[in-house]
Order: structure tokens, then C-alpha cells, then sequence
């Protein structure tokens, strides 16, 4: 980036850090700053600082929250616990508007090859949720080799508890992912959901 001025070489390798954003598009990025006056620049730096400020993991459920414990959590159905990969999960099954219960992120999925092991998940807080009142838990992890492998291993721990376990239907097709389904597709998964 020889060719920038150092200021805006630095803003330009700020913008690449975002998902699916190049050098040409950082690039653009960061002349739209620079034709921002000062109002609009200062509005959209603080909005970053802001939300990185006030947004914070529900301290029951792991998802994006500004009260904790958050507003599902407060006020949902407990006795379903529909447990995801992480907080954007959540935002992809609340968007369907149907499911009525809690949900539990656990931070990632196991994974042998990154050394990704139960411990390093929330499972030991899951599992401490798991009281007379909860009827169901639903493992709505991705339908990956790592997502079922941990599917299969949260089942293996939950059912001796005497609670149904169950997995969201065939539909989402095998390696996608339950962020990018379509909402008419996650819908039936979850309502044609299977008891593993
Ligand atoms: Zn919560």
C-alpha cells in the first residue's frame, strides 16, 4: 500500500479486517470517511465504540445482550433450551418468530483439529441449567461434522438426565450453515425436529 499516505493506508487496513471486504472495497471505504464531514465521521466511530461498549454476552445464555440476564432469558418459556453455536444463531431462529423457549450459545462447536475440546465450550453451564423444569433440549448446531459430533455428544450427557434431546431436521443441507438458511427451511427444521 506504498501508494497511500499513512493515514489512509491505516484506515484501509482497518476495513480489511471485516468479513468478504478486499483492498478495493476497503479502499472505497475509506474515501467515503474522507468525504464525510466531521458530524458524520465522529457519529460512526462513536456508534463502533458504543456498541462494542454496551453489548455484552447474557451471563445465562451467552447471547448479545444489553441487561443481564437478557430478555429471552427474563421472560421466555424455560422448559425448551434450544442450544446453538453462538449468538448469531439465536438471531437466525428468532427471526422465524417460533420458537418459544430459552437458548444456550455455546461458543463454537468441538473441533479436534483446532483443539477445540468440551472444556473449552459452555457446556458445564449448560448442563448446569438443566433443572426439573426443563423438558427439552433442541441441538440446533450446524449440520457439519463438528456441529453433529457435538449434537451427539451433548446427547450422550443430557439424556441420562431424562430429557428429550433433538436435533432440527434434515433440510439444511449437509456443511451450510443455520446463520445463512433461508427462514421458510429453518422453520420446518425446527418444527419437524427428530429426538436423537
Ligand atoms: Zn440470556
Amino acid at each position: 500500500m506504498k501508494e497511500y499516505i499513512s493515514p489512509i493506508a491505516r484506515l484501509i487496513n482497518q476495513f480489511t479486517k471485516l468479513p468478504s471486504v478486499g483492498a478495493k472495497t476497503a479502499e472505497r471505504y475509506a474515501y467515503k470517511i474522507l468525504d464525510m464531514n466531521d458530524a458524520q465521521v465522529e457519529e460512526f466511530a462513536k456508534t463502533l465504540i458504543d456498541t462494542k461498549k454496551n453489548v455484552k454476552l447474557c451471563s445465562v445464555c451467552g447471547n448479545f445482550t444489553e441487561t443481564d440476564p437478557c430478555k429471552i432469558c427474563q421472560i421466555r418459556d424455560k422448559s425448551i433450551i434450544c442450544v446453538v453455536k453462538d449468538a448469531r444463531d439465536v438471531l437466525a431462529l428468532e427471526k422465524i418468530n417460533e420458537f418459544k423457549g430459552v437458548y444456550h450459545c455455546l461458543g463454537g462447536v468441538l473441533n479436534p483439529m483446532d483443539n477445540i475440546g468440551p472444556n473449552d465450550l459452555r457446556i458445564k453451564q449448560l448442563l448446569n441449567r438443566l433443572d426439573a423444569k426443563v423438558k427439552e433440549v433442541i441441538v440446533a448446531t450446524n449440520p457439519t461434522v463438528e456441529g453433529e459430533a457435538t449434537a451427539l455428544y451433548l446427547a450422550k450427557l443430557i439424556k441420562p438426565l431424562g430429557i428429550r434431546v433433538s436435533c432440527l431436521a434434515q433440510g439444511i443441507s449437509l456443511g451450510s450453515e443455520i446463520e445463512y438458511t433461508d427462514h421458510a427451511t429453518l422453520s420446518q427444521a425446527l418444527e419437524n425436529r427428530r429426538e436423537i
